[in-house]
């Protein structure tokens, strides 16, 4: 082992660059170990080759910045001699360091292979690909490397650039932010928690200049961090937006109801909160409301429940404030024809971006129409369908707004960063009633369903035989959640329905209908549960119980917590868990569906949101075993062709992610997935944001699978 001293430009900046927190990154890696005891400043190379590489680099570094100018308009030919350079010096440099002879041969020549591998990163060329000049940094990635010395290097830059928030890259706190509510693990090298939006700025600012140098840095924002599919995990840098943007900025009551201004921290219990005051909600709620927040919802353009009549939440989306690829904020918002001209007259990245995505809109305007899915719920690839509410042709005239909001919701932070965010709220509604619908046979449930969409309900939520036995099983679970007697009521309701109603039968599955408005009128309501009793629901009631109305949501909304019961040894995993099928195709999805479990010999707690076609299937897998790799994207091909078969996505509302992205072809044709790749580069031409999400899969779901249930 060799001690050297660690160059100066990495760790200069004290205060900011600890070398304790430095070395880590490197000692992550099995590269080297701090010597705290010697003032922190020392630091052990294991191996000589790596001495070689860190002196070539900070020296790279170095003239880097000397010649940035320079570098602007640097041909290929000059970027060669600038690296060539770099080889001499750092071949030098270290022969000095180094004992004489034969080792200071060997060094030499994998110096000479390291700048070798500088010089062709340095003068990587672009390619052309439909119309927009795409870098191709997914083959980059594809060889994807951790580039810990980039990483170090990002956290003295962002000191050097005023960056007051956090930076760590403390191994607790890396370990928490491996995972998320997926079932992948991937591990950060740095967590940054900005103070501001001007923090965010910073960051954006330091990685698109860093990206050039060391492509596998990018920032990835994460929230609560209760995404399903893997939105918010990587290898490189999070930056956590929940831990200080986290403040309501204004609630206002106008003429067009009730509108909200916060940052993207926000946990969404507390919005919730405020607007009750108002007597409004934000109707696209999930059911993990009450631990995550509203910008990670905008990220995944999430949806729940009440999604069946009111949407996802891009649809209560006023206005974004977002920080893109240039380290500007920009206010996006709905515009006019007239207004889109007069910004576009300026010289910024997001006139650019406005000019280029209603280009490739314009010229691919029957392909983005045939590419939008059947299905009313979708988060599966970027809604170029939804940005225009009309043809391009209209927007010229005037008669249709451009609407860029529909892209940065649901891109999982992969074009921009939210920091600030308004919404629409709507009325809460009080004249609600509920009609439950036991279905004891499969082949009834599409038509029981379609009928019960013809009276317009609020929302058709669906939990299945297994939940409801589960529940059965384990009352204790209801006690923390339902105060003194109200436990006791909802148990008896439980109970006697199963015992007495249902006759010790539990049904296939249990749809539940909220109507509201002239149709929960007592007489309305007496026609609907008729007409559903006539399409094969024949047990249908209205409830008037509170306690058995109570009973019945209880279920529906603990249904994935419950699924845990089945066998804590396993895990009720998340990949199969957002398809959506027409309504009326149910009844046939789901008889393969059964098949495909069978198949695979697996069982699946499933609930969802009937009215949409929407079922969440967490099938029960043991992730400390070998080969659940295989049976996770064995699953997924069988599964996803089934739900596609059958007119449905693979990804209503839970977003592409890591679970997702690399089976988009599934769904779209590849001049379809090329749109994609497209608008994500003008947004993010140097793909600094969240890459391997979205387009450019490069996480290998084998690989990246968690190995803890
Ligand atoms: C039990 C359970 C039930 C769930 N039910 C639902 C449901 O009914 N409906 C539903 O849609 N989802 C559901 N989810 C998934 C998840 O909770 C939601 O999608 C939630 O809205 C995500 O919010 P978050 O704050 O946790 O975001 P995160 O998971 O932190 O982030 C989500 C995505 O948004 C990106 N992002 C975060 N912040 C920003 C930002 N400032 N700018 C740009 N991008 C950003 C992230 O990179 C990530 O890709 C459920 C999850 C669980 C565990």
């Amino acid at each position: 082992m060799i001690l050297i001293q660690t160059p100066a430009p990495c760790f200069a900046h004290g205060a900011v660059l600890r070398v304790d927190t430095a070395t880590t990154v490197w000692s992550r890696c099995g590269i080297i170990e701090s010597n705290k005891k010697a003032g922190g400043s020392l630091v052990v190379l294991h191996c000589l080759a790596l001495q070689l590489f860190f002196c070539a680099m900070a020296t790279k570094l170095k003239i880097n910045d000397a010649t940035k100018s320079k570098k602007a308009t640097a041909t290929k030919v000059s970027k060669k001699r600038v690296a060539k350079k770099v080889a001499k010096r750092s071949v030098k440099k270290v022969a000095k360091t180094t004992s004489p002879g034969s080792r200071a041969k060997h060094t030499t020549g994998q110096a000479k292979k390291t700048v070798k591998r500088l010089v062709k990163r340095v003068v990587k060329k672009p390619k052309a690909t439909s119309g927009v000049t795409v870098v191709d940094r997914s083959e980059l990635l594809k060889q994807h490397k951790p580039q810990p010395l980039g990483h170090l290097l990002v956290e003295q830059k962002l000191r050097e650039a005023g960056f007051r928030g956090e930076v760590s890259s403390d191994p607790a706190l890396l370990n928490e932010y491996s995972t998320d509510e997926s079932i992948f693990a991937v591990r950060p090298q740095i967590i940054l928690q900005p103070k501001s939006g001007k923090d965010v700025e910073t960051a954006v600012r330091v990685l698109s200049a860093e990206t050039k140098r060391f492509p596998s840095l990018s920032l990835t924002p994460r929230a609560a961090g209760t995404g399903l599919s893997g939105g918010s995990l990587t290898d490189s840098i999070v930056i956590d937006v929940a831990k200080h943007l986290a403040s309501i900025h204004e609630i206002v009551d106008g003429a067009n109801g009730v509108t909200f201004t916060c940052e993207p921290g926000v946990m969404w219990r507390d919005m919730e909160r405020e607007l009750k005051r108002y007597d409004a909600y934000i109707p696209s709620y999930p059911a993990s409301k009450d631990i995550c927040s509203i910008g990670g919802s905008i990220g995944n353009n999430a949806a729940g429940p009440d999604s069946l009549r009111y949407g996802h939440c891009a649809d209560w989306v006023a206005s974004l404030e977002v920080v893109l690829s240039d380290g500007h904020t920009y206010t996006i918002q709905p515009m006019s024809y007239k207004e889109y001209k007069a910004l576009t007259k300026r010289d910024d990245a997001y006139a650019r971006i406005l000019k280029e995505v209603v280009a490739l809109i314009e010229k691919n305007e029957a392909l983005i129409q045939k590419a939008k899915p059947k299905t009313k719920k979708n988060t599966a690839g970027y809604a170029l369908w939804h940005c225009i509410n009309g043809t391009v042709a209209d927007f010229k005239k005037g008669k249709a707004e451009l609407d860029l909001t529909r892209l940065v919701a649901g891109s999982q932070g992969t074009i921009g960063i939210i920091t600030k965010l308004t919404m629409r709220a709507q009325p809460v509604a009080h004249d609600t009633e509920l009609i439950a619908i036991p279905v004891f046979n499969l082949a009834d449930a599409g038509n029981v369903v379609v009928e019960a969409l013809k009276h317009d309900p609020i929302n058709v939520e669906v939990f299945d035989g297994l939940s409801f036995d589960l529940a059965m099983k384990n009352p204790e679970f209801f006690k923390d959640r339902l105060d003194g007697m109200q436990y006791y009521k909802v148990l008896l309701a439980m109970y006697t329905l199963y015992h007495v109603r249902w006759r010790r039968h539990t049904p296939e599955f249990t749809l539940l209908v909220t109507l509201d408005g002239k149709h929960a009128e007592k007489a309305a309501l007496k026609d609907a549960v008729a007409a559903i009793k006539a399409a094969g629901g024949a047990r249908a009631r209205h409830i008037t119980s509170p306690s058995e109305r109570e009973m019945f949501w209880q279920v529906r909304r603990a249904s994935y917590t419950l699924s845990k019961f089945q066998d804590e040894t396993k895990r009720p995993a998340a990949f199969l868990e957002d398809m959506t099928v027409p309504p009326e195709n149910l009844s046939k999805f789901f008889a393969e569906v059964k098949k495909l479990l069978k198949k695979f010999n697996v069982t699946a707690a499933v609930h969802g949101h009937g009215g949409n076609g929407h079922f969440h299937f967490y099938p029960l897998l043991d992730f400390t075993k070998q080969g659940v790799g295989d049976m996770v994207e064995k699953m997924s091909e069988a599964f996803f062709d089934t739900a596609v078969k059958y007119g449905g996505n693979i990804c209503g509302e839970h977003n592409d992610g890591i679970a997702r992205t690399p089976y988009l072809n599934k769904m779209f044709s590849k001049k379809e997935l090329s749109l994609f790749a497209a608008v994500e580069h003008i947004f993010d031409p140097d793909d600094i944001f969240n890459p391997g999400k979205k387009v450019n899969p490069r996480f290998d779901i084998k690989d990246t699978l968690r190995r803890t249930n």
